[in-house]
């Protein structure tokens, strides 16, 4: 697929089965028909009219979707039907690489993509014994650090899955975060779709950003890398979100962590993603990088995944003191350094999720939370300054943690994000006048009607008033919500913004 996406990126077109492969692929891993359409047309009408593709093209894309003509449900295509049909021509780039390209080609390739000459090697031994299935699974091995790959290859979108999976992500469909941005570790999909391309465009292209007149753009990734990063399994149990096969039971677990990660090493994915996708939004809004707060990657790495009470996690507190402390410090450390590599790779603001400080009571959120959030924007204002990196904006967002808004007001962050359930004018008096706000209507108020959304940004406006305040959402969104609805949201933040100015 990486094939068709840089052809479709340099040329700003695709030839028929190019389209088709690469569009059907990116359906099965989540792409919706507006996101295609938005998609498809962004880079096409880079070279042709606006209604040449909607005439044209817009048709072939509905009907893969199953909107046009046979109205069928298309299916993407296994690896095995793009070995053996349609062999490329002139001119094409659909297919595959291990059986359509010629030795030299695809040396080329492996030695771009930092395989040594002995791995190219043992991936050349299977595309000559015509094992094009296997020589693609051995390369998986190679740039995912493996023994063996734990299943055998039948489809490029299981390819994604996989490699999602190894890599810690946590599903081909985009996760919301607070904040309204999409998340979700975006990661390699199939040979042809390396993980920091994908993040790229799913950040520039595919994301609400090619569909409304956002004024930032945050990196597709995810919260739970960091775990991940310390050598923590996280999977994506479909219907029921993240879950670690090996939780941290007891302190005892935490001899299986990495204390000490290599960051570059294990999260330099991340880096490279936020190089590219900063190139590739050619300064038209500034790209936000992030984190989740250690007490946050805590408990989901305790608890093993979701929960609604938290209660392992919250046990540790009061049983394992100080294994907890050890725990947060340790996580605390790969997050500076962490963030501190982000600014390194080009991100121009940078917020720290603490999504489950609404748990914790007061004391237990100062000593476990907020502890290691002001200790991150103090070490992480050192190291930037010392590296002479930029001082980015420092956004801290801890859901539900309405008792502690004046402790985050001061603690060395320039940004107190704040969900839909606090009453903006309080929240102002809470933090005082020297941070900005960012917030907060409720996400399910998209659910109503678009009279009722332009009321609702209409009392959020007033009731944020003319100090400083970032407009947002109180949280992420859902899938089910319709992205019109969004639109109205964002276009009546401008509007209705710019007239109380
Ligand atoms: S996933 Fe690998 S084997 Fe399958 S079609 Fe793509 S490049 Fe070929």
């Amino acid at each position: 697929m990486r094939n068709l996406h840089e052809t479709l990126r340099s040329e700003h077109h695709l030839k028929h089965f190019g389209r088709l492969q690469y569009g059907l692929f990116l359906k099965s891993i989540g792409l919706s028909l507006d996101g295609a359409l938005a998609f498809w047309r962004a880079e096409f009408t880079k070279k042709m009219d606006p209604d040449k593709f909607d005439k044209q093209y817009a048709y072939h894309v509905r009907h893969s979707y199953g909107k046009e003509g046979k109205r069928a449900n298309y299916t993407p295509y296994s690896c095995m039907k793009i070995i053996m049909s349609n062999t490329p021509t002139q001119g094409d780039h659909h297919g595959c690489p291990f059986r359509h390209w010629d030795r030299s080609h695809m040396t080329t390739m492996l030695q771009s993509h930092g395989l040594s000459s002995k791995d190219g090697q043992s991936v050349l031994e299977f595309v000559e014994s015509s094992h094009y299935q296997l020589a693609c699974q051995k390369y998986f091995e190679i740039t995912h650090k493996l023994q063996s790959a734990p299943f055998s290859l039948e489809h490029p979108s299981q390819y994604f899955a996989e490699s999602r999976r190894v890599r810690g992500g946590l599903d081909s469909m985009p996760k919301t975060e607070p904040g309204g941005m999409e998340s979700g570790q975006g990661d390699a999909s199939g040979v042809e779709c390396e993980d920091e391309s994908v993040a790229m465009d799913v950040t520039a292209e595919i994301s609400p950003l090619a569909r409304f007149d956002l004024d930032a753009a945050i990196i597709f990734s995810d919260i739970l890398v960091v775990p991940q990063a310390m050598g923590m399994t996280v999977e994506m149990v479909k219907g029921k979100g993240p879950h670690f096969p090996e939780r941290l039971d007891s302190p005892e677990d935490m001899k299986k962590l990495s204390l000490s990660v290599d960051v570059d090493k294990e999260l330099g994915y991340v880096f490279s993603a936020i190089s590219l996708t900063r190139r590739r939004l050619e300064g038209k809004v500034p790209l936000i990088g992030f984190c989740g707060a250690p007490w946050t990657l805590m408990s989901y790495m305790i608890e093993g995944g979701g929960s609604n009470t938290i209660s392992r996690a919250k046990a540790w507190l009061y049983r394992h003191k100080d294994a907890s402390h050890q725990l947060l410090q340790a996580i605390t450390d790969v997050c500076v350094e962490y963030l501190e590599g982000q600014v390194k790779a080009g991100a121009q603001a940078l917020q720290v999720f603490e999504s489950h400080a609404g748990i914790l009571g007061t004391k237990q959120f100062e000593e476990f939370s907020l502890l290691y959030l002001t200790q991150i924007a103090n070490k992480l204002r050192e190291r930037l300054q010392q590296s002479g990196l930029p001082n980015v904006p420092l956004i801290v967002f801890a859901k539900g943690a309405h008792y502690a808004l004046p402790d985050l007001g001061s603690s060395g962050y320039d940004v107190v994000g704040i969900d839909w359930t606090h009453d903006p004018s309080e929240a102002r008096r809470a933090v005082g006048g020297g941070v900005c706000l960012q917030g907060n209507l409720d996400p399910c108020a998209l659910y109503g009607s678009k009279e009722d959304i332009v009321g609702r940004v209409q009392e959020m406006v007033r009731g944020f008033g003319r100090q400083s305040w970032i407009a947002n959402l109180g949280h992420g969104i859902y899938p089910d919500m319709d992205p019109e609805h969004l639109k109205v949201f964002v276009d009546s933040v401008h509007s209705l913004s710019q007239q109380s100015v």
